[in-house]
């Protein structure tokens, strides 16, 4: 490589005012090592994006912007979008100033020395580079057990994600302009990068426990989270329920022939117990089979209206003075 080129980070936060301050720091220590070795340029920044947080998240970002506004960025959603939107949010607002960009979580879950072997995959040629944990030894069993499922379950769907890679990954300029071309509302990112192709590989990392601060995915935003990754992506879904209703049409055409052939031969009993069991299995299935038709609908709703996915109150940016590089 000629020139080092410019790095900006990506740091969603929500409510993370208990482990923000340590995150800056590790991160600042690893911008200036990676300076140093002439890896990355020194307009290189790291943007915190605040997500519409209630503690004092904003206000210490602030201060490290004022503290060191060539290093420290920040971005202020002006409500809580979630995590995925908070993330675009910040690589859209970032696509024109960077050559490379990394996603992280502000909670240093992710290893901040994977950065080096990221950025050196860049070099070599990828255009992304996927962070895969290859422990999960911190995750609590139940953690572990049901984000593994989660992979295993959406392959089966027909979702094509990159098995143990979250949202750690690094992606180039090119790769942000093609990302932008996506224009979904329901965001499911680590579906939609492999969708955009380009030359990449992975890195393994071990994932920590949270350095500080609690978890802001509980069970129940994780369900919506699968629930969303499945039907964003994948119609099989739909597929299985017409396999479903043609299963279903083959076996009430045998218990036809079945009942008649019962009712010829006169062993017809009162039949009380099977028309009720029947009305509810139907019934069951038909409320299930709607229900995922209503998960499409929904999504197609959501679509049509266009919504912006995020609104920024406030970017503070300083580009640097070119001039002090030399
Ligand atoms: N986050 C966010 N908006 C939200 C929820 C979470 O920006 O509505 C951020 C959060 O600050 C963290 C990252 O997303 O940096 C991942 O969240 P968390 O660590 O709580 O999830 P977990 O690792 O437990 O799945
Ligand atoms: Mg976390």
């Amino acid at each position: 490589m000629d020139k080092p080129e410019i790095l900006y980070m990506v740091v969603p936060c929500y409510n993370e005012q208990e482990v923000l301050r340590e995150t800056a720091e590790q991160l600042k220590n690893k911008y200036s090592a990676l300076i140093s070795q002439k890896l990355i340029s020194p307009e290189s920044r790291i943007v915190f994006v605040n997500d519409g947080s209630s503690d004092s998240t904003w206000s210490i970002i602030r201060e490290l912007h004022s503290a060191e506004p060539n290093l420290f960025s920040g971005i202020d959603l002006a409500h809580n979008s979630g995590h995925q939107n908070a993330v675009l949010a910040g690589l859209m607002t970032v696509k024109e100033l960077c050559d490379m960009c990394i996603t992280m979580d502000a909670d240093l879950q992710d290893d901040v020395n994977t950065i080096d072997e990221m950025v050196k995959k860049y070099y070599e040629g990828n255009q992304v580079v996927y962070g895969v944990r290859s422990a999960r030894d911190t995750d609590t069993f139940f953690k572990k057990s049901t984000a593994e499922a989660f992979y295993k379950f959406m392959k089966v769907m027909g979702a094509d994600v990159v098995y143990n890679h979250a949202d750690f990954r690094l992606m180039s300029r090119r790769v942000l302009q093609e990302l932008s071309g996506f224009k979904e509302v329901n965001l499911f990112l680590r579906g939609m990068v492999p969708l955009i192709g380009f030359q990449n590989c992975k890195v393994y990392y071990e994932r920590h426990e949270r350095a500080a601060g609690e978890s802001k995915y509980p069970l129940r935003k994780m369900l919506a989270f699968a629930v969303n990754g499945i039907t964003s992506f994948s119609t099989k879904p739909l597929k299985l329920i017409t396999a479903l209703g043609f299963i279903m049409s083959v076996a009430s055409i045998l218990a036809f022939i079945w009942a008649f052939i019962a009712k010829i031969g006169g062993f017809t009993e009162h039949g009380w117990s099977s028309t009720i069991c029947s009305i509810w299995l139907i019934g069951g299935l038909q409320l299930f089979c709607l229900g995922i038709i209503g998960e499409y609908i929904g999504k197609i709703y959501a679509e049509v209206k266009q919504r912006p996915r995020y609104i920024i109150a406030e970017f503070l940016n300083d580009n640097g003075n070119k001039n002090d590089e030399k």
